[in-house]
């Protein structure tokens, strides 16, 4: 058989998500900006179609897909203008690691909701001081008869105010300090000592970040999902689909950008002919495709790595993606504005405000410098500076 990248039903998917986002796309996007509010319709018809939980089990409403499926999806509503960056989070992470890891009751209370986008979940691990340090993280995790008391502060938790809980990474008391041995706990948000502060970003985004506060929140035995000494491996079956979907986050706006860039391209003339045919304007256009294809190229490969059951080869193959897409679209969207001069500044446009958008790909969910890092350490062998 020859080898395909994405087969017949991949390619479907796309094409049919490509629609729904053309049918919504960046105008609708900046309407609920302005309204201050989450793209509930554009979330609401995603699920109902199926797009929101084509990764997980079908068994609990889902599409039985992986994360291969899921980056089509995010990658492609994003291209259209239109991305919903709680795909990152709800069924990539939180899905992903109940799926894998969560007991039969939290898998039926929560995945079939997850899917179909009528319950939406958040992830925090960013702690103030601890940052891309995670082994630092201090919430912390103690037992009370069967509940547990979690205590600790978290930052940049995307989407908290329209989730029906938090999935929190904290320690138990008794793995405090040391290598970190995270435990995951589903919170719901209206708990008791729970408090959420939007914190003020430069982000024309509808998703809201948040700070948060649990001072002794009480939660029952089986809001902790997974083992408690089952530890980072836990953790990183989520942070992989992450990793991934960042990166179609960031494949998906470059190639809007790209994609705007280009139809100005081709029109504007302001000497003999458009633009687009003096090749300071062309091949840097060019190069961004290039890079933005690359860097699919490696997302696709993390994800079929993920999606066949190889945790470690996706590991690498997902930093990779996200380092490679967050470049990527940095540079795409940079480009794209500067190809539309003083229009690239303009709001009628809508170009200017993905240049802060864009770096959102570059620091999150792990920096440009912690993937350079990882790659020296694990991948070259080079000893550690920190
Ligand atoms: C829009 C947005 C949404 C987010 N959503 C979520 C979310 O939903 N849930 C969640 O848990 N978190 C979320 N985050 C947090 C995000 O994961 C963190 O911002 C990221 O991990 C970086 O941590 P930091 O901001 O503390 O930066 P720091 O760790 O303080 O890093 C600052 C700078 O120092 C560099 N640096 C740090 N250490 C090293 C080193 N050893 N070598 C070289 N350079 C280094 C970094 O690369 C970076 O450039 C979000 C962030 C943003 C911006």
């Amino acid at each position: 058989m020859t080898p395909v990248i994405e087969s017949e039903e991949q390619k479907d998917l796309r094409a049919a998500v490509a629609a729904l986002g053309k049918r919504y796309g960046r105008d609708y996007i900046a309407r609920t900006v302005a309204e201050g509010r989450h793209p509930a319709e554009l979330w609401a018809e995603a699920g109902k179609l199926g797009y929101l939980g084509v990764n997980l089990p079908e068994e609990y409403g889902g599409g039985g897909g992986g994360v291969t499926e899921l980056s089509i999806v995010l990658e492609e509503l994003g291209a259209a203008g239109s991305p919903l960056l709680m795909l990152v989070v709800s069924p990539a992470i939180c899905g992903t690691v109940i799926a894998r890891f969560g007991t039969e009751e939290q898998k039926r209370t929560w995945l079939p909701g997850i899917a179909d986008g009528t319950r939406t979940m958040a992830f925090g691990i960013t702690e103030p001081d601890a940052g891309s340090n995670s082994h630092r993280i201090t919430t912390t995790a103690r037992r009370d008869g069967d509940d547990w008391l979690l205590t600790g502060r978290k930052v940049f938790i995307s989407g908290v105010d329209i989730a029906d809980a938090v999935l929190i990474v904290g320690r138990t008391e008794d793995a405090r300090t040391g290598r970190l041995k995270p435990c995951l706990f589903i919170v719901p948000p209206d708990a008791e000592g729970f408090q959420r502060n939007p914190i003020d970003m430069e982000l024309n985004a509808a998703e809201k970040q948040f700070e948060l506060v649990l001072d002794d929140v009480r939660l029952p035995a089986d809001a902790l999902v997974g083992d408690e000494d089952a530890g980072l491996l836990q953790l990183f079956a989520g942070l992989n689909p992450e990793r991934i979907m960042t990166a179609a986050f960031a494949i998906g706006m470059g190639r809007y950008a790209l994609g705007r860039a280009l139809d100005y391209a081709r029109e504007r003339t302001v000497w003999k002919t458009p633009i687009g045919a003096h090749q300071a304007i062309a091949h840097p256009l060019a190069r961004a495709h290039i890079d933005l294809e690359l860097a699919r190229l490696m997302m696709q490969k993390a994800a079929h790595l993920y999606d066949a059951g190889d945790d470690v080869g996706a590991g690498e193959a997902a930093n990779m993606a996200k380092y490679a897409a967050g470049e990527a679209c940095v540079n795409a969207v940079d480009q794209a504005v500067h190809t539309l001069g003083g229009n690239g500044l303009t709001r009628e446009y809508g170009l200017a405000s993905l240049i802060t958008a864009a770096r959102v790909a570059r620091i999150a969910p792990v920096s440009r410098e912690m993937i350079l890092n990882y790659v020296s350490h694990q991948s070259l062998g080079l000893p550690k500076s920190y």
